[in-house]
């Protein structure tokens, strides 16, 4: 899937409040890019990350898949665009507290009105090593296993992208760089499009394209 962002501006309040989080940002995403997004507190990251995955909504601008405008869908149809093409982990892992592992990664198929590919689901939980966790409550997992948990989840309905904000700041280093590992294994095997915020030079460096952001204006470091 190609993406283009074409001067995408957000604009928080109004008066004295008003907030320039995302300054008329343009970006191509092409298939298979490995994107790394880093930028002070405040910057306009997440916000950023929010208009490129359909989870919000732009003050002004444009974003296309393969050349298709996603604002101009309704509410209900961009609900189904995301969670059939995109997949989105959070850095506080968003499992529903109520539901075992293997509920949370199937939601998004269900709420499709689809049945699950058991054999996708086995290989899934398999290669992020939580396949005897999946009958366990969230609370009853660790940290890291809770974000191998999300990272199932974004991937259950085989999204061409995957976009992931701060997924490892919630880690001790160890278990967060099992996460980057297994993100960039599954960036490698299944050949999927990843766009990742960090704080962590290390993880930004992993990425073939490094953009970084100040006072809502993007720009790209270095291009591999
Ligand atoms: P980052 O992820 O880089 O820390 P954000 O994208 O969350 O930054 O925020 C960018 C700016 O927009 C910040 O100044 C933040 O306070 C502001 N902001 C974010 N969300 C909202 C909101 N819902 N209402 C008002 N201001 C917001
Ligand atoms: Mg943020």
């Amino acid at each position: 899937m190609k993406i283009e962002a074409k001067e995408l501006s957000k604009i928080y309040g109004e008066g004295e409040n008003r907030v320039v989080a995302l300054n008329r940002v343009s970006l191509k995403i092409a298939p298979g890019d490995f994107i790394s997004i880093t930028g002070p507190s405040g910057s306009g990251k997440s916000t950023l990350l929010h208009l490129l995955s359909g989870l919000d909504r732009p003050t002004s601008g444009h974003l296309t898949y393969d050349g298709k405008d996603i604002y101009s869908l309704t509410d209900k149809e961009l609900s189904a665009f995301r969670r059939q093409r995109i997949g989105f982990i959070f850095q506080q892992f968003n499992l529903l507290p109520v539901l075992t592992a293997r509920e949370n990664i199937v939601m998004p198929v269900l709420l499709d009105k689809k049945q699950p590919d058991e054999a996708y689901l086995g290989q899934l939980s398999q290669m992020l090593g939580i396949h005897d966790r999946l009958t366990h409550l969230p609370h009853e997992l660790s940290g890291g296993q809770q974000q191998r948990v999300a990272i199932a989840r974004a991937l259950i309905a085989k999204p061409d992208i995957i976009f992931a904000d701060e997924p490892t700041g919630n880690l001790d280093s160890k278990s967060g760089g099992e996460v980057m590992e297994m993100l960039k294994a599954v960036r490698e095997t299944m050949g999927k499009t990843l766009v990742v915020i960090t704080h962590d030079n290390r993880i930004a460096a992993m990425a073939d394209r490094q953009l970084f952001i100040v006072d809502g204006i993007l720009s790209e470091v270095a291009a591999r």
